[in-house]
């Protein structure tokens, strides 16, 4: 425990917001590249199918010279003896001129025979008549039975030959489907990682400002790609994971890059989204490759954006996306599946680390973290600077005025505040900007982003400013409390809007009643402030709450620090939520009555502190006053200045 913060959130839609991401280049999606004429061809193969069904249909079914006839004039027919010979179908008689003999003489004789002759015959519907038979062999008639569609030919062909010819179609058309998907497959799994050429990303961390603290992390990484035996004859291992954290448009993709560019070593950039896609198994498939490919290149950089995209907890939606957890398992497999050794190194990025698995934060993954934070007054200075660089600027230009009215702004924000006062000076007809067009800007910039709820009004920040103060104040007069370290109403990541940082003096395993008391003071200390200079509370202390709620639970159930429980443990355990434990969830092992009482001591023990702490911040409300407005100018005040001004007020010190 080297660090304690209080962190003062606002529970606004701010919590929610995060998301979007400006100046990302996604690519095209490679879908639309279905052929359409592949469609076609398929539906001629189906229309040629109709064509020849329709041919055999004509060729086999053609009247062929066959006159159709009354029964009773067939008889006629029989009587004149212009029919010799007669077919009996199921359902028809056919009336040949030709007795078989004659026919099969004629056929050798004359090839051509059959035809004619078939032309002749005459066909009638079958009527029952027992005396037709009679009629038959009283003139001699030859006459056969034909079994019911005995004709072998259409049989095979519609019962065998029409089935197998569709379905071979059918299937070559699917298979041709599939295979054009499949194929499409790979090649999104092989292409969108994009591979950057050695050392091109044309980022260096000259670049990139206001984020000292996550440069000189990642100085150490670009140390190790450059010479990496240097590590290796030590022993030493260097993170495979490092994970970059911050609000959107800190510029996280930049530094990945800039770490590229300063190691000069071949760098994958990959987003999140490009990883969830429509196809179960494709996101896994792509990691593997991208894996694959960044081994052949080592040293060399990974880099998965918007980790939040596949990152998600699994199991924390009650709807599962398969897709999702089998590219997130895939990632961890490929990250425990090399050493650094190897040489790559994987960067992330993500706006919400809060949502991400914990199964990516353990050791041998993404053990470091590196915080990327909204720049602070000189770092906004040097954002601006950078990208004022190839910008025409007036002398009288002042960039820290600029700095000084941006509070909260990410380097995109600032970046966008430099291009639009270029914009706004090539309308107003002028080749060069000027002070007034970066006002503007400011105010254009800072309307679009209020919309957007990205921004805290003047008044909040007052708020927030005098909360923060109400922290360092009280800490300051408290006896075993920790001395302030820093003061910050620059926004944070994750909605906080201010914080006072305080660091233990030595590291401690053992605290007193006193201290815990101590704690609970600093903790009131924002809202007490709040209350005194406004008159009103606000949201921003629910943190602190919650914070010296817990303190107060604790010294009553854990540390026996009551007076009706001295020196007795209340058990409460928290269960899992969905598992049923015999005693119930979140159950406790004492009495209804007990838990009543630690309400009401919890209530008791802290509602007397904040008395206490309001009380005492009234007798300081001058210097809380001047340092408060202190802090509005400069937004940042270190600890040690704090100091200065504090013995300036109170030179012997004092106590609460
Ligand atoms: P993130 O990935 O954190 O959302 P980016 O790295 O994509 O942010 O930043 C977007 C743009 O904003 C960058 O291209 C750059 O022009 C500008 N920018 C952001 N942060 C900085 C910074 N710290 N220094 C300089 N420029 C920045
Ligand atoms: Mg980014
Ligand atoms: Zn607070």
């Amino acid at each position: 425990m080297d660090e304690k913060k209080q962190e003062d959130k606002i529970l606004t839609a701010k919590d929610k917001k995060e998301k979007e991401e400006p100046g990302l280049n996604k690519e095209e999606p490679l879908l639309g590249s279905l052929n359409p004429k592949k469609f076609n061809f398929s539906i001629w193969y189906f229309l040629g199918t109709l064509l020849v069904l329709l041919v055999i249909n004509t060729f086999f079914f053609r009247p062929n010279g066959v006159i159709t006839v009354d029964f009773s004039e067939f008889k006629e027919k029989i009587k004149a003896g212009e029919i010799r010979r007669v077919e009996m179908g199921g359902k028809y008689f056919r009336g040949l001129p030709l007795t078989k003999a004659e026919a099969n003489r004629l056929n050798n004789e004359n090839y051509t025979g059959q035809t004619q002759l078939s032309s002749h015959s005459y066909k009638t519907v079958r009527v029952d008549d027992p005396d037709f038979i009679k009629l038959l062999d009283g003139k001699g008639i030859e006459y056969y039975a034909k079994p019911p569609g005995n004709n072998t030919w259409l049989n095979l062909i519609f019962s065998w030959v029409i089935p197998i010819v569709f379905f071979v179609i059918v299937w070559r058309f699917i298979s041709k489907k599939v295979g054009m998907a499949s194929q499409s497959v790979m090649s999104f799994s092989e292409n969108r990682a994009k591979l950057v050429a050695e050392g091109d990303t044309g980022v260096t961390f000259n670049d990139v400002a206001g984020v000292d603290e996550a440069k000189a992390e990642l100085v150490e990484v670009v140390d190790f790609l450059k010479e990496p035996d240097k590590y290796h004859a030590i022993g030493g291992k260097i993170p495979k994971g490092v994970l970059l954290v911050g609000p959107p448009g800190t510029g996280k993709t930049m530094l990945a890059k800039a770490v590229a560019g300063e190691a000069k070593v071949p760098f994958f950039r990959i987003s999140g989204a490009d990883f969830v896609e429509m196809f179960v198994g494709v996101g896994a498939a792509r990691v593997r490759d991208l894996f694959k490919q960044a081994r052949k290149k080592a040293p060399c950089i990974v880099f998965v954006d918007e980790l939040d995209a596949i990152g998600k907890g699994r199991g924390a939606s009650l709807s599962s996306n398969d897709e999702r957890e089998q590219t997130l398992n895939q990632l961890l497999v490929e990250m425990d599946g090399f050493d650094s050794r190897t040489g790559v190194i994987i960067l992330a990025a993500t706006n919400r680390p809060e949502i991400l698995d914990p199964a990516l934060m353990r050791p041998g993954r993404f053990d470091r973290q590196v915080l990327v934070d909204r720049p602070d007054l000189t770092g906004r200075e040097a954002i601006l600077k950078i990208h004022a660089r190839d910008v025409k600027l007036k002398e009288s230009v002042d960039l820290q005025k600029v700095a000084r009215g941006t509070p909260g702004f990410s380097g995109a924000d600032l970046a966008n505040i430099v291009n639009e006062a270029a914009l706004l000076a090539v309308r107003g007809g002028r080749g060069i900007v000027e002070q007034r067009d970066f006002d503007h800007a400011i105010e254009r910039v800072i309307a679009g982003l209020e919309k957007k709820n990205r921004l805290i009004n003047p008044k909040e920040r007052e708020i927030v400013a005098y909360h923060e103060m109400g922290h360092a104040v009280v800490a300051a007069f408290t006896e075993g409390a920790d001395p302030v370290h820093k003061i910050s109403i620059v926004p944070r990541g994750l909605g906080a809007l201010g914080y006072t940082m305080q660091l233990p003096t030595e590291e401690r395993f053992l605290m007193t009643e006193d201290e815990l008391l101590s704690k609970i003071d600093v903790l009131m200390g924002g809202r007490a402030s709040e209350q005194l200079f406004f008159g009103k509370i606000s949201t921003g202390a629910a943190n602190d709450i919650s914070q010296a709620t817990e303190i107060a639970r604790k010294m009553i159930t854990d540390y026996g620090m009551s007076s009706k429980f001295s020196n007795v443990v209340l058990n409460s355990q928290k269960g899992p939520m969905y598992l049923s434990s015999p005693l119930g969830p979140g159950s406790r092992e004492y009495s209804e009555s007990t838990q009543q009482y630690v309400d009401e001591e919890i209530t008791r023990v802290v509602n007397e502190r904040y008395d206490k702490v309001v009380k005492f911040l009234e007798g300081k409300k001058p210097f809380v006053k001047k340092v408060a407005e202190k802090l509005l100018a400069e937004e940042v005040i270190e600890g040690d200045d704090f100091k200065a001004m504090l013995d300036e007020e109170a030179p012997g010190g004092g106590a609460l």
